[in-house]
């Protein structure tokens, strides 16, 4: 039997994902939540992540470990680094890039700070693929609640809400979103060899002023979980056969 797992960093991202595949059970390893069930023939592992990337390296590296999967899926919510983009928009990571990677000019005692002034460091920095057959599997998904749409993820362990560095960051980096977990994913089945794939909706714009309010989270934590239920029965039906 083929193995997908699929992520999310809190409850609230796999719960509804839980609902629609009744009759599993849950088990814990090394304090990570993991809900095992099946569909179409498919065992379905449901991990809760916890939050950051330490967190989502651990919890994937063992997640491999023990349930040998097929492909990785991770997903939940994201901040946009891109005016344009909205609340209930889902971007389809193709790659994902580390934003943390950062080198500050060198300043004395008493000169402050000025995070304007960083740039990515050469080392650790990290911009890695998804599995293509899978961005092209998950972009043939119909969706209706925004628009669907393929490019770069950036995460890092920060929540962005300062609109000149939102700015600078995806001008040097060219990543559309921010989240805490993608990249530390897609590290983990690169070094393991395993297709992933990180999609991610849009819960807040820090750009345009559409704060992260809770409303807004539970809105587009429910509607990407609704296309992700689509994307594993494609994948457990098509790809995986
Ligand atoms: N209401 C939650 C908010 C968590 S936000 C709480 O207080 O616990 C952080 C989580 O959401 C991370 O898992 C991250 O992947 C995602 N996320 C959503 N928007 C983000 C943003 N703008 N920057 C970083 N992570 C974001």
């Amino acid at each position: 039997m083929k193995t997908i797992i699929v992520q999310g960093a809190m409850h609230t991202e796999i719960e509804h994902l839980i609902n629609m595949f009744p009759g599993g059970q849950t088990v814990t390893h090394h304090g990570y939540t993991f809900y095992e069930t099946s569909h179409c023939g498919t065992r379905i592992i449901i991990s809760r992540t916890e939050m950051g990337t330490l967190a989502a390296t651990i919890c994937t590296m063992l997640a491999i470990e023990i349930y040998k999967p097929d492909v990785i899926i991770n997903q939940g919510t994201a901040g946009a680094h891109l005016k344009e983009l909205q609340v209930g928009d889902i971007i389809i990571g193709e790659e994902a890039v580390y934003i943390n990677n950062t080198r500050s000019p060198a300043r004395q005692e008493g000169q402050g700070s000025n995070a304007l002034e960083w740039h990515p460091g050469k080392s650790l920095s990290y911009l890695i693929k998804a599995e293509p057959s899978l961005v092209k599997m998950a972009i043939s998904i119909p969706y209706s609640k925004g628009k669907l749409l393929c490019g770069r993820l950036g995460t890092g362990d920060v929540f962005s809400k300062e609109v000149d560095r939102i700015n600078l960051l995806h001008s040097q980096l060219g990543e559309l979103c921010e989240d805490m977990e993608s990249v530390a994913v897609y590290k983990a089945c690169q070094t393991m060899n395993i297709p992933v794939i990180g999609i991610r909706i849009i819960s807040n714009n820090e750009i345009t002023g559409n704060d992260d309010v809770d409303k807004q989270f539970e809105f587009s934590q429910l509607a990407l979980q609704k296309y992700i239920f689509d994307f594993i029965t494609d994948l457990s039906k098509n790809y995986l056969k």
